[in-house]
Parts: C-alpha cells; sequence; structure tokens
C-alpha cells in the first residue's frame, strides 16, 4: 500500500482563500478590517523568519497586520503595557506574542494578559479551560490545522483511536482535546510511555509531535492508518553541498509511507496550516468582536 499524501500546502492555500473572502465580506459590508498584532521580544533568527511570513501572509489575505519589535532586555513591566494597550485598541482583533520570550519574562504572565477574546494562539489559561469542556474557545493553531486536515480526509473522526505522540502544552495536549471533541478514543504518549511502539500499532490515527527526527518507523504504523506529522527537524544534508540542511518530521516516511494510509509529509503538510490557521483564528475573532456570523469550518 501507498499511503495518500495529505498536501497540507494546497489545504493551506485554500484555507487562507477562504479567510481573504470573508475579510473582504467584513470590509464591503461592515467597513471593518480585521488586525493582527504580533509582538517580538529579542531577535532569536527562528522567530523572525516565522513574524515576517505571519505578517506576510496577514497582508495577503486583506487584513491589517502590526508588528511589535521589543529589545531583547525589555522589562515585563513594559511588555504588560504593551499588551494592555493592544487588548484596549478596537481595530485588533488578534493578538500573538512570538514564543519562546527571553528567560527574564515569564511566558505564562505575559501569555495570560491577553484579553482571551484576541489570543489568536489559544494559550490563555481561559481559552485553554473552555476546549477542555468543550466550550468555544479560541484553538492553539497548530492541532487546530491537524484537526481540519484529519476531518477533510475522513469526514467523521467519531470512534477512531487516535494517539498523540507529545504532552506539549502547545501540541499534544490540545490535540487531545480536540480529538476527544471529535468522539477519538485518544491516548496521550510521552518520553515515559512503555512500549510506545504497541501504543502506536492500535491507532487508527498517529499525531506525533515530538521534536525527534524520523523517530517513528513504518512498523509501529498499523495499515492503513492515517499520520499527522508535526515535527519538524532541520538536518545536516552534506549531499546538497556543504552546510545545506534538510527538514524532517518526527516520522520516518519512507518506511511509513507504504504501511500508512494517509500521511503528512515534512515539509508541506502541518507547517504551512499553522499560519493558516491563525489567520483563520484572526477573522473569527474579529467576527465575535462585532457579533457577526463565523465563517465556516474555519473553528473547531
Ligand atoms: P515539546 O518539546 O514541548 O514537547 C515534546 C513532547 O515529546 C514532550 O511532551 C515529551 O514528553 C515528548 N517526548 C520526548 N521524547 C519522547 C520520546 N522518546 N518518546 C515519546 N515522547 C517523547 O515540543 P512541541 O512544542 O510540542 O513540538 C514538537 C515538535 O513539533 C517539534 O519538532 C516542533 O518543532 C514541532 N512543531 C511544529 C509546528 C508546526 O507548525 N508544524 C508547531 C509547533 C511545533
Amino acid at each position: 500500500m501507498t499511503a495518500t499524501i495529505i498536501d497540507g500546502k494546497a489545504f493551506a492555500a485554500r484555507v487562507r482563500e477562504q479567510v481573504g473572502e470573508h475579510v473582504s465580506r467584513l470590509k464591503a459590508d461592515h467597513g471593518i478590517t480585521p488586525g493582527l498584532a504580533v509582538v517580538l521580544v529579542g531577535a532569536d533568527p527562528a522567530s523572525e523568519v516565522y513574524v515576517r511570513s505571519k505578517g506576510k501572509m496577514t497582508v495577503e489575505v486583506g487584513m491589517k497586520s502590526l508588528e511589535h519589535r521589543l529589545e531583547a532586555d525589555t522589562e515585563e513591566a513594559d511588555l504588560l503595557a504593551l499588551i494592555a494597550q493592544l487588548n484596549a485598541d478596537p481595530a485588533i482583533h488578534g493578538i500573538l506574542v512570538q514564543l519562546p520570550l527571553p528567560k527574564h519574562l515569564n511566558e505564562d504572565l505575559v501569555i495570560n494578559a491577553i484579553d482571551p477574546a484576541k489570543d489568536v494562539d489559544g494559550f490563555h489559561i481561559s481559552n485553554v479551560g473552555l476546549l477542555g469542556t468543550g466550550q468555544k474557545s479560541m484553538v492553539p493553531c497548530t492541532p487546530l490545522g491537524c484537526l481540519m486536515m484529519l476531518r477533510e480526509h475522513h469526514g467523521s473522526l467519531s470512534g477512531m483511536d487516535a494517539v498523540i505522540i507529545g504532552r506539549s502544552n502547545i501540541v499534544g495536549k490540545p490535540m487531545a482535546q480536540l480529538l476527544l471533541n471529535d468522539s477519538c478514543t485518544v491516548t496521550i504518549a510521552h518520553s515515559r510511555t512503555k512500549d510506545l511502539a504497541e501504543v502506536v500499532r492500535r491507532a487508527d490515527i498517529v499525531v506525533a509531535a515530538v521534536g525527534r527526527p524520523e523517530m517513528v518507523p513504518g512498523d509501529w504504523i498499523k495499515p492503513g492508518a492515517t499520520i499527522i506529522d508535526v515535527g519538524i527537524n532541520r538536518l545536516d544534508a552534506p549531499e546538497k553541498g556543504e552546510g545545506k540542511t534538510r527538514l524532517v518530521g518526527d516520522v520516518d516516511f519512507a518506511s511509513c509511507v507504504d504501511v500508512a494510509g494517509a500521511i503528512t509529509p515534512v515539509p508541506g503538510g502541518v507547517g504551512p496550516m499553522t499560519i493558516a490557521c491563525l489567520l483563520a483564528n484572526t477573522v473569527t475573532a474579529c467576527c465575535r468582536a462585532n457579533g457577526l456570523a463565523e465563517p465556516e469550518g474555519l473553528t473547531a
């Protein structure tokens, strides 16, 4: 069997198109332009790349993008003051503080200072609680993107066995909650899980979010299972030339593709969906703030 490749890049382009259409309607019918503010503290090179591409895509779908770049030694009180200002600004519907923050800043404190209604990353403790109790919330972008791809591929997920490898607050735990809300039987595996191979073998859906290159081999996969590979790992690739690198996931694509029913590639799978879902969350937040109908299919 050769798995269907779930094309996250194409799917993300469709999501962005849908967001763009909704933004056009908000402008034409209500004179509202959704606004996303991204706050970057310090100059972490990976974060710089993310922030640039988030800004570019925000503008491409017709929304307003504001970037706030603060020095690495910014004091917590100053960052909190900026967040308070953005919370109070009616032209801003989404606020994202790029993580990780420099060590002297308390990430939990900073994230929980964001107005939950503008928390487009879905990391605020109120949104975590709302998601955990099956209520309307802002949903973390990466797991939301994974859920959209799974729903698109399977239709209903009801009754499926899902195994998530990784228990982070950003991916593993919210992913589990979303799949539980869609009536999957959910197992969260992690670094202390005994006999991970056996646990993964019973899964109809495997979501790998670990950060260890190609750790899931094909012989852990139940034939026909769907694999969502969240991992992004950069490896040296001397075969491409000196100093070159390549990206791989947490799943050994070469051996899994022959066993799985469907699989997301790395790159081109989950990654592009994450930014598309950030844009989707911003337009959703804007609609909620204005008491307008939310776009269909862009939330959990
Ligand atoms: P994290 O480091 O916060 O969590 C990793 C999890 O993996 C932990 O819960 C840990 O228990 C588990 N783990 C570690 N070693 C393990 C092992 N040997 N067996 C089983 N479980 C093990 O990571 P994260 O933030 O959840 O990210 C995970 C991966 O996903 C990373 O590669 C990250 O770059 C990637 N990621 C991608 C996107 C995207 O947009 N595609 C977004 C977020 C994270």
